[in-house]
């Protein structure tokens, strides 16, 4: 590749409103044929809103907002804001110890009390015992086609928030663009199975692959890749960053973490999802000339 044609393509990109992180990013573009796409911030606005506060029977539902909110306030996931939004800052507890597990959900104190939020394994395995009756509440969120996020303290998982999210405007068309591309289309979340197929099914996606813990998301890129695929990974989040860094051409929103952008070869300034399979002809562009 000679440095004239990549250097054209990388103020063709600043056009697109991609960014390319240095000219050599785009050579590794050549052969893809797969195109591994997160959901949460990616195909879906992150936008998150809560629908719904269930408290575990016996519990108040203040209790389970303002614990929530509190511990959530230190994070800053979709998920996160959207709860820390339930309760004003002034009404919030006192937040300790906080610690942000990627793609599992938060622990600390509030006011001196252990806490957790998270994804329903994450309490489990922190030692928060999870009742029936809550198992049943986060079942009944999920099949709403959201994601249940469990709040617990003090030794049990107490209460369940329900977390809804926005398919983007431009994702179903952008699947379509990489369609035409003629790339294989997977969505890769660490949400719950039934909100990874909702979102799948609105922007034309089959292959779907939920549940992923940040680690996993990058062992199912390298896995393509052992089969003979050339990835390409669009994601936002630190949960994507590993898996961003492991594909031959990782895309990152604009919109999303600076961890993200910063393992990606590319970067999609407006966040617009579409603009990612300009991204992919560009790369191919540029590498027919120079060759
Ligand atoms: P995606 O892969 O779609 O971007 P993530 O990997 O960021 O999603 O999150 C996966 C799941 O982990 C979420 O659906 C949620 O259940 C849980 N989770 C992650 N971070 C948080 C948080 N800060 N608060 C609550 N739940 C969280
Ligand atoms: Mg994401």
């Amino acid at each position: 590749a000679t440095p004239t044609a990549l250097m054209v393509g990388t103020g063709r990109g600043a056009q697109l409103g991609i960014l390319v992180r240095g000219p050599e990013a785009l050579e590794s573009a050549r052969a893809v044929d797969t195109v591994v796409l997160d959901k949460t911030g990616t195909l879906t606005t992150g936008a998150m809103r809560v629908t719904d506060v269930h408290p575990a029977p016996g519990e108040s539902a203040d209790d389970v907002r303002r614990i929530a909110a509190t511990l959530e306030a230190g994070s800053e996931h979709p998920i996160a804001r959207a709860v820390a939004a339930l309760v004003p800052a002034e009404q919030r507890g006192t937040l300790g110890d906080f610690a942000s597990h990627s793609g599992l959900g938060v622990t600390g104190t509030v006011d001196g009390c252990a806490a957790a939020v998270g994804r329903p394994a994450f309490l489990v395995e922190h030692g928060l015992e999870m009742s029936d009756e809550v198992a049943a509440l986060v079942a009944q969120a999920e099949d709403e086609g959201a994601s249940a996020v469990v709040v617990g303290w003090a030794g049990r998982a107490r209460g369940v928030l329900a977390v809804a999210d926005t398919v983007k405007e431009g994702a179903a068309e952008a699947v379509a663009r990489l369609r035409d591309l003629g790339l294989h289309p997977v969505l890769l979340t660490g949400d719950n199975e039934r909100a990874a197929h909702a979102v799948a099914a609105a922007v034309g996606i089959e292959e779907v692959v939920a549940g992923v813990l940040p680690a996993d998301k990058r062992d199912l890129v390298a896995a393509k890749q052992q089969a003979g695929h050339a990835v390409a990974m669009v994601g936002d989040g630190v949960n994507d960053a590993a898996a961003l860094a492991q594909a031959d051409l990782g895309i990152a929103m604009g919109t999303g973490t600076d961890v993200a952008r910063e393992a990606s070869d590319l970067t999609i300034v407006s966040g617009d999802v579409r603009v990612a399979a300009d991204g992919i002809r560009l790369a191919r562009r540029t590498l027919r000339t120079i060759r």
